[in-house]
């Protein structure tokens, strides 16, 4: 990889993008990010986003005029409630949660990139054009994009080009055929109600904690966030996520995912968009299997989305010599369970770093980030089965328990 020519091209305009966007640009380089999609439609998907803690330390580091509690809530405790209400179980978690929206940390983190700094590199950050394919020479890789006027391809040459399109990726599906996202069994259906319309058996929400329900086979957790005007106490919003179960070849599955319109979604039904009678339909079924308080908080929910649950994991992060490197859910998707979908681009920008101070070669950062993405990816796993039948999967150990018994032993 070389530093001379500082010239960077990231595709893909959404967390992992811009992570590695105001890191890149923090260093004098010159960065380029293409997004295939428009603000509006980015917005439609939006909804609660934690952030690990190398997320947390990438905001803190590289937006440090940001105070961290005026964009999220942390909490630090997991509580289990029972169908009467009665706390199951309660277990710190190993680490704070840190609790805020997509929404949120896009604006903040491209507002940042985008801010003009002195001694930081030339940005830009070009919406509705696409990545096609990439091609390598010597001494660059040739970015080819869609999207300009008259149809015309347009081709962008990098030093560096970082791959940030997402689990489906396009230019991944280009240099490893096959790699490709499993649907995993289980749709989230999400949503979130005011602060001030939170249920009164719910309220430990505000002493910080992270609530979750397990009816019918499903899950529900629900945790506070800030809203659109911050976190203020009356702004704020209880945001849900319900995980349950659906067969892809299911009749089910397929009305799920179609919307109002007609149109059949392949991962995210939008806000806005589901159909009135899946709605119902899953109102009928929330009140049949949740108890009081969380069927309340489901079915007086505006707008909800729904995602079909998927994951899969790559081998390989440096292509083309480390000219060109997978990012974020491009590289790795962690199932939603664990909420450390953010975390690892973080991960990966911060620790790009020391490549290109040149503290690390290119093959230790990629062993790194596999090794991280690897047990992230089947500990999401295992906090799923976790939540969707109260077991983990044989000889597991989750983390609080890891943390708990290392300090028994201290
Ligand atoms: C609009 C949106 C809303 C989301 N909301 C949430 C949420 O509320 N909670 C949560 O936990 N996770 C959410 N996610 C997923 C979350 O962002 C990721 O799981 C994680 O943060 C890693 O992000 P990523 O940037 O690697 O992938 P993604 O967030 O999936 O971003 C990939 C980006 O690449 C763009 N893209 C795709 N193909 C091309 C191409 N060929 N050329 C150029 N651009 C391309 C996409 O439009 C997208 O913006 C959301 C993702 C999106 C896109």
């Amino acid at each position: 990889m070389s530093t001379v020519t500082k010239r960077v091209v990231i595709v893909g305009g959404s967390i992992a993008g811009l992570m590695h966007g105001v890191v890149l640009k923090s260093l004098g380089y010159d960065v380029c990010i293409v997004e295939a999609r428009h603000p509006d439609q980015l917005k439609a998907q939006a909804a609660g986003l934690s952030l690990g803690p190398s997320a947390k330390s990438l905001m803190e580091t590289f937006l440090p005029e940001l105070d961290t509690e005026s964009y999220s809530m942390s909490t630090a405790t997991a509580q289990f409630l029972a169908t009467d209400g009665t706390i199951i179980s309660e277990n710190k978690t190993s680490i704070p949660v840190v609790c805020s929206t997509w929404g949120l940390v896009f604006e903040h983190l491209k507002n940042e990139f985008l801010k003009p700094v002195s001694g930081s590199g030339e940005v830009q950050y070009l919406t509705g054009k696409r990545a096609t394919s990439v091609q390598d020479s010597d001494d660059v890789v040739t970015v080819n994009l869609s999207g300009f006027d008259e149809d015309l391809v347009k081709t962008f040459s990098a030093h560096l080009v970082i791959i940030a399109d997402g689990a489906y990726s396009t230019i991944r599906n280009q240099l490893t055929p096959g790699v490709e996202p499993k649907y995993a069994g289980i749709i989230a259906w999400r949503g979130n109600v005011p602060e001030s319309r939170v249920p009164p058996e719910l309220k430990a929400v505000f002493d910080g904690k992270l609530l979750m329900f397990r009816a019918g086979g499903s899950y529900l957790i629900a945790y506070l966030t800030p809203g659109p005007n911050g976190n203020a106490m009356g702004d704020r919003l209880l945001d849900w996520v319900w995980y349950d179960k659906c067969d892809v070849d299911s009749q089910d599955f397929q009305e799920t995912m179609t919307d109002k319109s007609g149109r059949k979604h392949r991962v995210t039904v939008p806000r806005g968009a589901l159909s009135e009678a899946v709605w119902a339909k899953r109102v009928e079924r929330a009140r049949a299997v949740l108890s009081s308080p969380w069927s309340e908080m489901v079915t007086t929910s505006e707008s909800p989305l729904v995602t079909a649950i998927t994951g899969f994991e790559s081998d390989k992060a440096a292509f083309f010599g480390g000219k060109l490197l997978l990012a974020g859910d491009a590289f790795i998707q962690f199932r939603p369970h664990l909420g450390s979908s953010c975390n690892l681009p973080a991960l990966q920008a911060l620790t790009l770093l020391k490549i290109l101070n040149k503290e690390l070669s290119l093959i230790d950062w990629e062993d790194q980030m596999l090794s991280h993405g690897k047990e992230f990816a089947m500990r999401s796993i295992a906090a799923g089965q976790f939540g969707m039948t109260g077991t983990y999967p044989e000889g597991y150990v989750p983390l609080y328990a890891m943390k708990k018994a290392d300090q028994t032993s201290a």
